[in-house]
């Protein structure tokens, strides 16, 4: 190999690959994905401006359009009294907590936050992390360990497969909401290993399905596993009152070991938390490093999603028109033969397409039309399954749903 440009005389000769920033891995595909975009005519689909609050309308490069690409699921961020409990705890505690909550970062926001998500789903205690995904990484990571075992489902998300990877446990992946699959996995794999984590979704981000829990909730007491269930999208879109697919099936929340969920969808702010028995909030509050070591939620987040908690409850209609909505977005597509994948009919429809050329050139013209809906390409999707992922807000109407439906359609066709 050439010595690195720069290299001093007398130096070590080292590979540019291991020096230059625009030699690492990845950084040639995103290049290539930029040309590509340009040879083919179509503007990038990525980091759009959105000029205010993000809802069922924003603004995007001065226009307002119908917006289908954001999970502001029952448009709670942007209302009124959580941008007004959000500013009044800023003029109270400012806008940083300013150290970890174990040392000088507590506020009274945190733990009323707290109490009022453990009270929601009826578990002992709950505790908030500063970022969704975060809450993930650091508590699979925490908990689990090199003798361990951890099962997920393949279309698990990303923040699940680093806290896997963090744990140092053995990592097995079961097809998409095969049961089967991971009832042959634990009767395999169950004596093997110390502590068995079995890791699934309230709804999965991409295809908007959700798993059989009382299923899982059979096989993880069969084989003596944890439960942990990321209710990042279920939280406030599945079941009667938005408890989640606990309430969906109506099952124990008690059966379930972890739950997790982020602030960032339905409650109108940033940040995750898990809710379960008291021995696991505080062994996460004493000791899971994302916690430990990183600042305390900020008020204005806390209170927003406290707020946001509380409209929640105090609005199951919002969570009831949401989910009519849905049904009727499912219902719209399918009757237009569009191919809506495992899509269940709640607040995520992806409307697959194939290939990546296409999903980023339909949602190119549907946005020239005052559409917005962002396309979802490998590697976030598997290959040849590009697709236009639909987020409903509770103030979408149906003829807005109808119409960019039928636009669609006749882009498509
Ligand atoms: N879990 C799931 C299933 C998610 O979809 C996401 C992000 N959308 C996260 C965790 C991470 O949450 P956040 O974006 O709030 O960090």
């Amino acid at each position: 190999t050439a010595p690195a440009s720069g290299a001093q005389v007398g130096g070590p000769d080292i590979s540019e690959a291991f020096t230059r920033f625009d030699r690492q891995p990845g950084y040639q595909q995103v290049h290539l994905m930029q040309e590509g975009a340009e040879r083919f005519g179509v503007k990038s689909p990525f980091f759009h401006v959105h000029q205010g609050t993000a809802g069922a309308h924003s603004a995007i490069e001065g226009r307002r359009v119908i917006n289908f690409g954001s999970y502001n699921y029952l448009g709670l961020s942007g209302h009124p009294e959580v941008n007004a409990a959000a500013q009044a705890a800023i003029a109270q505690y400012g806008s940083s907590v300013s150290a970890s909550r174990i040392v000088a970062g507590e506020r009274p926001l945190h733990r009323q936050l707290e109490k009022a998500l453990a009270d929601f789903y009826g578990v002992d205690d709950a505790l908030t992390f500063v970022s969704g995904h975060a809450t993930n990484v650091t508590t699979i990571g925490h908990l689990l360990g090199a003798r361990d075992l951890i099962l997920h489902d393949e279309y698990a998300h990303n923040s699940i497969v680093q806290g896997a990877l963090l744990s140092g446990a053995q990592r097995l992946t079961f097809p998409h909401n095969d049961l089967n699959a991971l009832e042959t996995l634990l009767r395999q794999q169950r004596r093997k290993a110390e502590r068995v984590l079995i890791v699934v979704e309230g709804m999965y981000s991409m295809d908007g399905d959700f798993p059989d829990l009382p299923r899982l909730i059979n096989l993880k007491k069969k084989h003596q596993a944890w439960l942990m269930v990321d209710e990042a999208h279920s939280f406030g879109v599945v079941g009667a009152t938005g408890r989640g697919i606990a309430e969906h099936f109506s099952v124990n929340t008690h059966d379930v070991d972890i739950w997790m969920g982020t602030l960032s969808k339905t409650l109108a702010a940033c940040g995750g938390y898990i809710a379960g028995e008291q021995a696991l909030i505080d062994n996460l509050r004493y000791l899971a490093p994302g916690f430990l070591y990183s600042v305390g939620l900020a008020p204005p987040l806390a209170a927003a999603a406290l707020t946001a908690l509380t409209i929640l409850q105090k609005e199951p209609d919002r969570v009831h028109t949401l989910q009519e909505r849905g049904q009727y977005f499912l219902e719209e597509a399918k009757r237009q033969q569009m191919d809506t994948g495992f899509s269940a009919g709640y607040a995520i429809t992806p409307l697959i397409i194939g290939s990546s050329l296409q999903a980023v050139r339909l949602s190119s013209q549907l946005l020239e039309q005052g559409v917005h809906v962002q396309p979802i390409l490998y590697p976030a999707v598997p290959e040849k399954q590009a697709r236009l992922r639909f987020f409903l807000n509770v103030e979408h109407s149906p003829e807005e749903l109808r119409d960019s439906l039928v636009m669609l359609k006749a882009y498509a066709s």
